[in-house]
């Protein structure tokens, strides 16, 4: 059954703003799930054999809807969850001023055919507080965004898993935009055997390159432009990838230098399975990563890149 066809009644109290599938209505509104109850009635209603969950902490964007249609392409049931998650914020970032957005988003998932949102509070998802047991990302989750965020990717790995486990999804998409987050995911579905197929999406972009973000709206215009320095400077590593790691390395600082307005957090190029520093005479599958603040707003952009003859950028990696 795809969402044209869905039959509207949600779970209780959740479906009154729905229309009828008819031509003259258009697309068809996801039902929407705010407890766990709601969930557990309208996820029943999916067959129960083939469910996609696109997981976001809302604001969304293209760089969502795109990850929504994939999953839509090949999926008889897409599943929004939009959560903003407390575990997996440090107490100085920007969970408080983070954009929220929810009819816009539910326009952008009502476009992109979803069956299903769920959209819970943190007491909904976490009904005892804080969970004391977590998922660890081990060492691969101290490094990078590790390393300027402790305890960023436990926090998340945990939600990711409970939300795997309350839409009982067989598939989740993931965006390339979070390469290590991404990274992370794979390994534990894979390390502790959750029965879900993870997919991943190329970084959607704006025209002028720029990732897209959710946090983009933090940025002023000025801000806007040194951004821009950011994807800049990976498309100028991948255009040197044919000549080996340190050209990479090289041609990307270059365009960051010139650039002082963005305070660089890191820029590497690293393997992208153990995210450890490729060495010069290295050729094969690299991640060129970078992070910095600009403005008051810490942004993340990367390119998956082959190193050496017949190198450049690539859109994502196959799993391994
Ligand atoms: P977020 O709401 O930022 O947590 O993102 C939710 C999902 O959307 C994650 O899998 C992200 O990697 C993905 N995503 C966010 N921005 C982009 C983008 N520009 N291109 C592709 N995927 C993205």
């Amino acid at each position: 059954m795809t969402s044209d066809t869905t039959e509207t009644t949600g779970p209780t109290g959740t479906t009154g703003d729905q229309q009828a599938p008819s031509a003259a209505t258009g697309p068809v509104r996801p039902v929407v799930a705010r407890t766990r109850d709601e969930l557990r009635t309208a996820r029943a209603e999916l067959d129960d054999g083939d469910v996609a969950v696109v997981m976001t902490m809302g604001a969304l964007h293209e760089g969502h809807a795109t990850l929504i249609r994939r999953a839509r392409e090949t999926h008889a049931h897409v599943v929004v969850t939009i959560f903003l998650n407390p575990l997996q914020f440090g107490p100085r970032e920007d969970l408080s001023r983070y954009p929220r957005t929810f009819d816009a988003d539910l326009e952008i998932c009502t476009a992109a055919g979803v069956d299903l949102v769920f959209a819970p509070t943190p007491d909904v998802i976490y009904p005892d507080g804080d969970p004391g047991v977590r998922v660890s990302a081990g060492p691969l989750g101290d490094v990078l965004e590790g390393q300027s965020r402790p305890g960023h990717f436990d926090g998340m790995l945990t939600v990711v898993a409970k939300l795997m486990h309350l839409t009982r999804c067989t598939s989740a998409y993931f965006g390339q935009k979070d390469a290590q987050q991404l990274l992370l995911i794979r390994r534990m579905v894979r390390d502790l055997d959750f029965p879900v197929r993870v997919v991943s999406v190329p970084t959607v972009r704006e025209a002028d390159g720029l990732a897209m973000s959710s946090r983009n709206t933090y940025l002023t215009p000025s801000d806007r432009e040194v951004a821009l320095s950011l994807s800049r400077a990976l498309q100028a590593g991948a255009d040197a990838a044919v000549e080996g790691a340190s050209a990479i390395r090289r041609a990307a600082r270059a365009v960051l230098v010139r650039e002082p307005l963005a305070l660089v957090d890191y820029l590497v190029l690293v393997h992208p399975e153990t995210l450890e520093d490729v060495p010069e005479w290295y050729h094969g599958e690299a991640l060129l990563a970078v992070a910095a603040r600009v403005g008051t707003t810490r942004l993340i952009d990367n390119v998956p890149v082959l190193v050496g003859p017949g190198g450049g950028a690539r859109e994502t990696f196959a799993d391994h």
